[in-house]
């Protein structure tokens, strides 16, 4: 509450305080902030198009068709007749929204529900359904890691990790992006007898590599650390059931928690935390970011809990997805793309250069593709890529028809041997 009426009425300003802000407008930074405009005006601006269709292997944009080839339904579940008709059936039983937090009105049966059924899915005790997976780990980061405690914290971690350390009263010490050598120098840098927890993306979300699991857990078991998994980019694409990077590395005991969204394989909006019963039960008693934010609606959890029977049930959404995710890594490397050290369905192409990157990305828009431009902050500056990521609903000729778009303007583009 006190925190609450500080932000109502701040503190007194000092005269000094009072003269130094009258210097400086709260908005002089935006008017400086040119650099979006001067992209938009060279017409290869990449972002916040509006698409007027389904999300699906096909989308529109200003009337015009494009192959989706920069969404994260990787199995192909946002149109899916049974997962629309589960929201749909929703919306007539409990109307649009929750109009509360999970805490106080907030929780409907089917947030319950959804809860027991992602619990066993996972193999865990319990889960903790959020309204967003960003929101999923600030909570859960900072509910969880205290004052004197530690997060032990990869370099390409998702910023909602970085955010969610950041919010959280413990110490943030960073690894070199899958490095094991350096998690362990890392960790046997900072005091032994502190409480220290590992987290990492299981798939990191732009490189497309898989968290090197086994080593994590070794090393967590040696120095006596619990260890959190980002599986946002991993449920229903990794592990036999699809229950991701634990489940995949056969090591689901030995993760402590694995956060997942809803936003990606789920074909909805939302995240959530598997995790041992006490677990969950402090963090639904702590985590500002459940207990003051309102729930996921209706629609959005039926249409997970249909998600997840569908994930259950059709395995071969899975297989599809991996036999296009092979043909693509090995067809793209064939022509001399650099895609790095990808091994899942998120497949970037790695450019450098911020403009070259918008200018690729521009020909693949007229080309009738629509992919991703990813600059910093989202990778380091100066590694601009571009980010592509398939689905289990993509047709063998739409794949033929990007794999031969990537061909000819990577060869324009100077990207690839003209030769190949
Ligand atoms: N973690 C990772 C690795 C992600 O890629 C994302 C979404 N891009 C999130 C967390 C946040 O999930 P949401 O979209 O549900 O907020």
């Amino acid at each position: 509450m006190f925190a609450f009426l500080c932000c109502i009425f701040p503190a007194n300003l000092t005269r000094v305080d009072r003269e130094a802000s009258r210097k400086m407008d709260l908005f002089d930074k935006c008017k400086k902030f040119t650099r979006s405009l001067e992209v938009k005006e060279m017409g290869i601006y990449p972002y916040f198009r509006p698409i007027s269709s389904a999300a699906d292997t096909v989308v529109t944009i200003d009337g015009k068709e494009l192959i989706m080839i920069g969404s994260n339904n990787y199995l192909g579940l946002v149109t899916h007749p049974k997962v629309r008709e589960a929201a749909a059936a929703a919306v007539r039983k409990y109307g649009t929204g929750c109009t509360g937090s999970r805490f106080l009105n907030g929780t409907l049966d089917l947030h319950v529900q959804l809860e027991e059924e992602l619990a066993a899915f996972m193999g865990k005790e319990a889960a903790l359904v959020y309204s967003t997976g960003f929101q999923t780990n600030l909570g859960t980061l900072s509910s969880l890691v205290a004052k004197g405690e530690y997060m032990i914290t990869d370099r390409s971690n998702h910023a909602s990790l970085v955010d969610g350390s950041r919010l959280s009263f413990g110490k943030v010490v960073k690894f070199n992006h899958n490095d094991m050598g350096d998690l362990e120098r890392v960790i046997t840098g900072i005091d032994k007898d502190a409480a220290r927890l590992i987290v990492a993306d299981g798939v990191f979300s732009m490189e497309g590599d898989i968290l090197d699991l086994p080593k994590v857990v070794e090393l967590a078991e040696k120095h006596d650390c619990r260890v959190m998994v980002d599986d946002a980019h991993s449920i229903g694409v990794l592990g036999p059931t699809g229950a991701g990077t634990a489940e995949h590395f056969d090591l689901i005991d030995k993760v402590d928690i694995t956060m997942g969204t809803f936003s990606k394989s789920f074909a909805s909006l939302g995240g959530f935390i598997v995790a041992d019963a006490q677990v969950i039960e402090f963090v639904k008693h702590f985590a500002r970011e459940l207990i003051f934010s309102a729930s996921i609606p209706p629609a959005a959890a039926a249409a997970v809990l249909a998600a997840l029977e569908i994930i259950k049930s059709e395995p071969e959404r899975r297989q599809r997805l991996w036999d296009i995710t092979h043909r693509v890594h090995r067809e793209l490397k064939s022509m001399g793309f650099d895609i790095g050290a990808t091994q899942t369905p998120i497949v970037p192409i790695y450019i450098g250069d911020d403009l070259q990157c918008f200018t690729f990305w521009k020909q693949l828009t007229e080309a009738g593709i629509f992919a991703n431009a990813i600059i910093a902050p989202a990778v380091q500056p100066g590694h601009a890529l571009l980010r592509t990521s398939y689905t289990a609903n993509h047709t063998d000729e739409q794949i033929d028809r990007v794999l031969d778009t990537f061909a000819t303007i990577g060869k324009e583009a100077g990207l690839i041997p003209a030769a190949v």
